[in-house]
């Protein structure tokens, strides 16, 4: 059988992830273009459709046909018809966006896929990256959001309303803090980079003794979570304490979807994840001691493969899913 070829576009917050995927899984080219600072709806189309012409561009003088168009996005993504539902608090003005037009009236000649961002992360560490091997998995991206993506028996789980697999909004605390979604206590508003950044924050102001004070000298707004993940690397105890928050909070969150669902694995994804093992080992822990052990105990929680390519990998392969029209 003659290779495919894809393009697969990931829209982040900041980025423009895209490239050129083969059917049989490999990266051919992989770049990004940045967002501007300021950014409307139509900016953010400028940068897609440069991005597309380039990689089509390329495609052409490689003489590779491309076989469709796929496309992960913050937001509830209509998978049927492409349309941009829900919240996105990184880019609000992007809800109501039809994906599927939008680069159809670039590149009408292309067969475009839509989903949510997370869902094709999950998508590409299912086919290609950590899940592979396994048929039920829970897809976890940790950064300034949560997002999350459900593999159950091989599929993608979307939901009735495309809002499956939203574990970044399950509630952990009944009357707990107000999430942006507009819900209370969700695992987000404990377990994002904004809730580490702020437990790190008040605890500075109440401790002395930290690595991170030094390195700040006194300009907090100098705080990233790479250098609270070195911190907590280097044994740091205000960093240790608030990295240990956040990872009982998740804990908390991927007991309830393993208690409702059983699935073999949760692999974990996202900027905090890329701090790398020691991390992932402590979530290991936690869930351990929080879980019915019947149900843990061959529960395999790993780090994704596919780094910060997962998405735009995700994005082209939607379009060779097997059963993909019956699909919601
Ligand atoms: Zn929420």
């Amino acid at each position: 059988m003659r290779k495919k070829f894809a393009v697969g576009i990931d829209l982040g917050a900041t980025n423009v992830k895209y490239g050129l995927i083969s059917s049989d899984g490999k990266v051919l080219y992989g770049t990004l273009q940045p967002l501007p600072e300021s950014k409307n709806r139509r900016r953010v189309w400028e940068v897609i459709h440069s991005a597309m012409a380039e990689v089509l561009n390329r495609a052409q003088s490689q003489k590779r046909k491309i076989s469709h168009i796929g496309i992960g996005s913050p937001g509830t993504v209509n998978f049927l018809t492409g349309k941009v539902q829900g919240f996105s608090p990184n880019l609000p003005f992007w809800i109501g966006v039809n994906l599927k037009q939008g680069i159809n009236r670039r590149f009408p000649e292309y067969e475009v896929f839509a989903d949510n961002d997370a869902n094709v992360m999950a998508l590409a560490e299912y086919q290609l990256g950590a899940g592979r091997g396994f048929k039920d998995i829970l897809c976890l991206t940790l950064g300034t959001g949560i997002g999350g993506g459900l593999i159950l028996n091989g599929k993608l789980y979307r939901g009735s309303r495309y809002f499956g697999g939203e574990f970044g909004h399950m509630p952990i605390r009944y009357q707990g803090r107000r999430c942006l979604c507009g819900g209370k206590g969700c695992v987000e508003a404990y377990a994002s980079v904004p809730a580490l950044l702020r437990e790190i924050r008040s605890l500075l102001r109440r401790r002395r003794d930290s690595v991170l004070k030094d390195w700040l000298r006194g300009d907090s707004k100098k705080l990233t979570s790479q250098l609270v993940m070195e911190a907590f690397k280097l044994g740091d105890e205000v960093a240790t304490e608030a990295v240990d928050r956040l990872v009982e909070a998740l804990a908390a969150g991927i007991v309830g979807v393993v208690n409702l669902l059983n699935p073999e694995a949760v692999i974990i994804g996202g900027g905090l994840a890329d701090s790398g093992e020691v991390f992932i080992k402590r979530i290991r822990m936690a869930v351990r001691e929080r879980g019915m052990s019947s149900n843990t105990r061959g529960l395999k929680i790993l780090r994704a493969k596919l780094g910060n390519r997962a998405g735009f990998i995700g994005a082209a392969l939607l379009g060779w899913q097997r059963g993909k029209e019956s699909q919601r």
